[in-house]
């Protein structure tokens, strides 16, 4: 199954995300976590068609929601390293937009910095393929893993993500604040949006703002829920608000009534 973190600006305290994670329900057992099983799926490529499940349930998720008048928000889902390496990516990913009829600039594809040991020429060639798509792109565990800084520069991507190690003990932590700026800064200038990983805590969440990092998850923002909860947080938010009414002319009442009752039944 999957469940949806949500995912905020911290300027204007919006959510304009959700992270799709994936848990096992497995009987007996209760809901695993992916680190128990995703190194076995990946052992065994099994990730190959559960990522495509986990893409597809994702993005018709996200049809239901755009459906039901949720607008505004983005999906982001985590690519494995295998996947990458597997070839077919772009086509795959090209696939489940068309099965799904998702817009593409709602869809963020999560890659982790390990992806760029591989060869170089394939990994910018797969970048831009799914850049072509219309998708956006975001590192992910950002800070942690092998990628030089002068690679990345020439990533085709839209965003980092800063691994949670680094937001954990900011608030006491000099080294970690120097490491959270330093990133912030390189950032900026190259043009790739933020976010923070594991805010925990109202402090953490105000520092990284005063810091000018634009977004950021954690539990201090909302864990991980399955849809149902994930919807109660957008009710909560008046998202209904936004359904679209603002947006050119505005939906006449029998409209706007069927599209209420649409998001009371999703
Ligand atoms: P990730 O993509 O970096 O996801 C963030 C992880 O941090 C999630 O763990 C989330 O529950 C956890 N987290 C979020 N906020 C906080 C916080 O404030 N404090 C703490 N301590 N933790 C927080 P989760 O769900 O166990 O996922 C672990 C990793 O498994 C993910 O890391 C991702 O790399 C991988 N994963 C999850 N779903 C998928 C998937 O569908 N496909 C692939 N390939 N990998 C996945
Ligand atoms: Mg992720
Ligand atoms: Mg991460």
């Amino acid at each position: 199954v999957l469940h949806y973190q949500p995912q905020y600006d911290l300027a204007s305290g919006r959510l304009v995300g959700v992270e799709a994670l994936l848990r096992w329900d497995r009987p007996g057992h209760g809901l695993v976590p992916p680190s128990r099983f995703i190194p076995i799926l990946e052992e065994t490529r099994l990730i190959v068609p559960v990522g495509e499940w986990v893409l597809k349930t994702a993005c018709e998720t996200m049809c239901r929601w755009q459906g039901a008048g949720y607008t505004g928000i983005r999906m982001a889902v985590n690519l494995s390293a295998v996947q990458f390496r597997q070839g077919g990516l772009p086509e795959m990913v090209d696939r489940v937009l068309r099965q799904t009829g998702l817009e593409p600039g709602l869809l963020e594809l999560e890659i982790t910095e390990s992806i760029a040991m591989f060869n170089e020429r394939e990994v910018m060639g797969t970048l831009s393929a799914l850049k072509a798509l219309g998708v956006l792109l975001a590192i992910d565990d950002f800070g942690t893993g092998y990628s030089s800084l002068g690679y990345i520069k020439h990533f085709p991507v839209d965003k980092l993500k800063i691994d949670r190690t680094f937001i954990k003990d900011i608030i006491r932590d000099h080294g970690d604040v120097a490491i959270v700026r330093a990133i912030l800064a390189m950032a900026a200038s190259l043009r790739f949006d933020v976010i923070a990983e594991g805010v925990e805590s109202a402090e953490q969440a105000a520092l990284l703002r005063g810091y000018g990092c634009q977004g950021a998850q954690g539990f201090h923002f909302g864990r991980p829920v399955p849809e149902t909860r994930l919807l109660d947080t957008l009710r909560a938010e008046g998202r209904r608000a936004d359904t679209g009414m603002h947006k050119g002319g505005g939906l006449d009442e029998a409209t706007a009534r069927a599209m209420s009752a649409l998001a009371d039944a999703v």
